[in-house]
């Protein structure tokens, strides 16, 4: 729906909602990083993705530079519908997740992904784990796949000129300028998942025992506030509280 109050050139989905929640997808509102999966078992494996990962952090390759050379090694082995239905399959939901989009969906609050993953990829992994009427409610702002003249097939950016390949802050930013400062909620696990953060209200960072918990360090260490999650179930109860007037963001973060 495009929002005529700003001059923005990508329309704003949902621009009237008073509350709405934006998630990360993947190892957020799934277990496991799809495109991890992918990589280890389908690409070029996990220690030269390891190695690009200590790329991406010391600064020596863009995320999205990087990201593109793990999909491409996916690609070199799989066709995309092959891609897609390996990761269909193995892919799993947090176990909180349809409790909490039920919720949502009964409250009219809009859920909307914000992920590095492509869309067709996302969209088949939801309608396998929520059915395809619910994950059609869910917008998925996310990058794309490109299919090349040679039949093979890459990711498409949706900010290629970003180093970050999707710049999730100009997916979730625009929000805060709305004129009727909707309150905006964001779950993440990533750093990734920070520059899209910063536009919420409340931040809730998905915390799993025994595993590394990127978003949490990151979080703890530059002293951001955030409401920490180990399943959805959770998200749902403090976000229901918010909505329906039992608590406030300024106390929950105190
Ligand atoms: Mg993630």
């Amino acid at each position: 729906m495009a929002n005529p109050t700003t001059s923005l050139s990508e329309s704003l989905a949902h621009s009237d909602a008073p509350y709405i929640v934006f998630s990360d997808f993947d190892g957020t509102i799934t277990t496991e990083d799809s495109n991890d999966a992918a990589t280890d078992n389908l690409g070029f494996g996990l220690e030269k993705r390891r190695a690009l990962n200590l790329d991406i952090l010391n600064g020596v390759k863009t995320f999205r530079d990087a990201f593109r050379e793990m999909i491409d090694s996916v690609a070199a082995n799989k066709t995309f519908d092959e891609t897609k239905e390996y990761l269909k399959n193995k892919i799993k939901l947090d176990p909180g997740f349809k409790v909490f989009f039920e919720w949502c969906k009964a409250h009219n609050v809009p859920v909307v992904i914000i992920s590095s993953g492509m869309v067709p990829i996302i969209r088949a992994i939801m309608e396998n784990l929520v059915g395809v009427e619910d994950a059609s409610k869910i917008d998925i702002v996310a990058n794309d796949v490109e299919y090349k003249p040679d039949g093979s097939w890459t990711i498409k950016f949706r900010h290629p000129e970003s180093g970050f390949g999707h710049d999730k802050s100009r997916s979730t930013g625009p929000y805060r300028d709305l004129p009727h400062k909707p309150t905006l909620f964001f779950c993440g696990d990533g750093v990734s998942d920070l520059s899209a953060a910063r536009a919420a209200d409340l931040l809730f960072v998905k915390v799993i025992p025994n595993h590394t918990n990127d978003l949490k360090v990151h979080c703890d260490r530059e002293k951001i506030p955030y409401l920490p999650f180990e399943q959805f179930l959770q998200v749902k109860e403090t976000v229901a509280d918010v909505i329906e007037g039992r608590n406030t963001i300024e106390k929950l973060l105190q």
